[in-house]
């Protein structure tokens, strides 16, 4: 009998917790500054208002049923293209079409207001961060006429950088370099960010290019998907000092989901896994397949041993207890990179999965109040405070 009473209490128990953890997502409002769908829908043709379970981490149905209130979609292209601005402009068509057909589930923002007005209505809030600084092909009116399309952030840098400023990969990987960090029109470039109130997002960038913004901005900065250093020792996570001076400045980093920048036994583990395919790698880049999406087929091909190479759900937590001990819980969120990234952390599917990250915040005791800055407070403190009033 006492066995009996016990187990009941033990199963009370998980159902106040169950239901709490629940209750505090779908009232929180949940925030991703880095989504890649749009590059899906450029390279793929993936029209996200239709069902693409399996083929995607990402569609308008899959985002409302995660809870996600508020989406930043990656603007990007490569930085070897020609008429990046133009690219860059018709990945954004592809969202207002979106929008379009559906004004009843998606809108998009253009500030604060309009945001919170979005959650009100449950339908979700839109906004575009440009994914590297060539996209403005060193022209101050093209990065006004993105922000004006609605682009909240841009990332100075992908990989490959513009004129005006270097990234992680130029940092520590090119030795013929004519200059590190950013050049007077690099400066020029943050001083009008500021100006208009676009966040200016360190992800991709390198030291120099980064103690160059801490010094030049006038606002709060962004890292809209970047993981810890200390942890995973890779040029696209952030150091302590880095983190402590984003803190310093009122800004926040958005832990990036990629297995890559979380487990620091991922990138051994994928090398074994391309090894073990080099022949069928091989003959789809003959083929003229974008790197990419070769792996994406193989992973999809050789799924089992895909699976096996997906790091816990907990090292993610990892990342965001780290920054919140590291600085204190106001300067961390999310920025999955879904639809960027290969593979996910296990669990982590595809967006329908947030409410399981909220789930593990509890379990690891972060309180409500907490969890609400993680899921989204945290950004929304600095897109308004980089708003111009
Ligand atoms: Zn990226």
């Amino acid at each position: 009998m006492k066995i009996k009473l016990f187990l009941l209490s033990i199963l009370f128990a998980q159902q106040i917790h169950a239901q709490s953890y629940q209750k505090i997502h779908s009232k929180a409002i949940v925030v991703d500054t880095h989504n890649d769908i749009l590059m899906q829908a450029a390279d793929r043709g993936m029209v996200f208002d239709q069902d693409l379970t399996g083929k995607t981490h990402s569609d308008l149905a899959r985002w409302k049923k995660g809870g996600l209130d508020i989406q930043i979609f990656s603007v990007y292209c490569d930085g070897g293209l020609k008429n990046a601005y133009a690219y860059a402009n018709r990945e954004m068509d592809s969202l207002d079409a979106v929008v379009a057909r559906n004004p009843d589930k998606i809108v998009k923002v253009a500030n604060y207001a309009e945001l919170l007005q979005a959650v009100k209505q449950h339908k979700i809030a839109a906004m575009f961060g440009v994914e590297g600084g060539h996209m403005i092909e060193d022209d101050l009116t093209k990065l006004e006429a993105l922000y004006k399309r609605g682009a909240r952030y841009l990332t100075l840098t992908h990989n490959v950088a513009p004129s005006w400023a270097t990234s992680a990969a130029d940092e520590t990987t090119n030795p013929n370099l004519t200059h590190k960090g950013l050049t007077d029109f690099g400066k020029q470039v943050l001083q009008k960010m500021n100006e208009l109130g676009m966040m200016i997002d360190v992800s991709h960038v390198g030291d120099q290019s980064f103690w160059d913004v801490i010094k030049i901005t006038t606002k709060p900065i962004i890292a809209s998907h970047s993981s810890v250093y200390t942890l995973v020792h890779s040029r696209r996570n952030l150091k302590d000092e880095q983190i402590k001076a984003i803190a310093k400045n009122g800004g926040v980093i958005q832990v990036n989901f990629h297995p890559g920048f979380i487990d620091s036994s991922f990138d051994r583990k994928e090398a074994v896994f391309f090894k073990a395919h080099k022949a069928e790698s091989d003959s789809l880049l003959k083929t003229g397949m974008d790197e990419w999406y070769m792996m994406d087929k193989l992973y999809k091909k050789y799924a089992a041993e895909a699976e096996s190479m997906r790091p816990p759900l907990s090292m993610l937590i990892d990342h965001i207890d780290y920054i919140a001990k590291l600085v204190g819980v106001d300067y961390v969120g999310l920025g999955s990179d879904f639809d960027g990234i290969n593979l996910t952390p296990q669990q982590l599917d595809d967006v329908t999965t947030y409410p399981l990250i909220t789930k593990a915040l509890v379990e690891r005791g972060y309180d409500k109040k907490d969890i609400y800055k993680i899921l989204g407070g945290n950004i929304l403190r600095v897109l308004k405070a980089n708003e111009i009033k």
